[in-house]
């Protein structure tokens, strides 16, 4: 079985975001592999060993700092590592990452065929869990996001997605792209010997001209979509923070009864 997952670099989520012109500002160092990730590279993993044979591709399309998400990515077990990398990817919307991935998914593909793309369920930056939806539409395969279960038999995939006040079970035919969430497995840890292993292990980078993707089709001038603003949320002023010095209980109760919740 031969899986790739889709990886994504972003910023660090405890660190103090800023804006440029609508978009986050992307400080270099300051980022990691997506955490929700995570539960996409395991599913793949425990699928290639379920089967006992297979290799697993981790792909980022990110600036310089990104090819980090694809080394987490190593460590955790998977087999080759990719990464595309080009300046005119820059400010590209999610049609325009999507057409990328793509096209360096075909190449993938073409070299030997690929039985299933997977991907996190949002990235938490984006967080717009669209990626998925646009990259099977660039590729012409099945769908199945959000699932919270995911098995492959038979030359198909099953998977099981958690509605509010349903449970649904929906299959596709290979090969497809499923977007699993944080409740399809629980992650592993990287080992001491994959760690080190991923050190040395080599990043394929690949240009826009290496995977087809003429320049002038992606990028900030090609985005479908545009923010019209972003802007830092003032801080809250409604706010009552007690300093415990031993009277913290007394204080807390005095706060909720006072407001009429106790
Ligand atoms: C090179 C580059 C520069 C960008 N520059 C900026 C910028 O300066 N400021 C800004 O705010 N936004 C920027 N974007 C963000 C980008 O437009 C979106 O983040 C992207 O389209 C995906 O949308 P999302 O983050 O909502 O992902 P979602 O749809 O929420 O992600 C779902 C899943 O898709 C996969 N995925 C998503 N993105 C990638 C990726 N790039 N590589 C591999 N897998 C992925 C992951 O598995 C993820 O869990 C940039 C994107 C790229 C590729």
């Amino acid at each position: 079985m031969r899986v790739l997952v889709a990886v994504k670099f972003v910023p660090d989520l405890q660190s103090q975001r800023s804006f440029t012109d609508g978009l986050v500002t992307r400080v270099a160092e300051d980022g990691s592999m997506n955490e929700l990730d995570e539960n996409a590279v395991e599913a793949a993993l425990q699928l290639v060993e379920a089967q006992g044979d297979g290799e697993v591709y981790a792909l980022t399309v990110g600036g310089p700092d990104a090819v980090a998400a694809v080394r987490k990515a190593l460590q955790l077990g998977a087999t080759y590592a990719i990464h595309v990398n080009d300046g005119a990817i820059a400010g590209s919307d999610v049609f325009g990452t999507a057409a990328v991935l793509a096209a360096a998914i075909r190449k993938v593909n073409a070299e030997a065929p690929l039985d299933l793309v997977i991907t996190g369920m949002a990235a938490l930056d984006g967080l717009t869990s669209m990626l998925p939806t646009a990259l099977a539409v660039e590729l012409g395969w099945s769908q199945l996001t959000f699932a919270s279960k995911l098995e492959v038999a038979a030359g198909e995939a099953t998977i099981v997605r958690h509605l509010p006040d349903a449970y649904e079970t929906v299959a596709a035919p290979l090969p497809a792209v499923v977007s699993v969430t944080d409740e399809a497995n629980k992650p592993r840890y990287p080992n001491f010997k994959l760690i080190m292993a991923a050190r040395t292990k080599p990043v394929t980078v690949w240009t826009l001209a290496d995977i087809g993707v003429d320049p002038a089709s992606v990028g900030a001038a090609a985005s479908r979509t545009t923010v019209i603003d972003a802007s830092p949320r003032p801080p809250r002023a409604d706010r009552t923070i007690v300093t415990d010095t031993g009277e913290a209980g007394t204080a807390l109760a005095d706060f909720l009864i006072g407001r009429g919740l106790a």
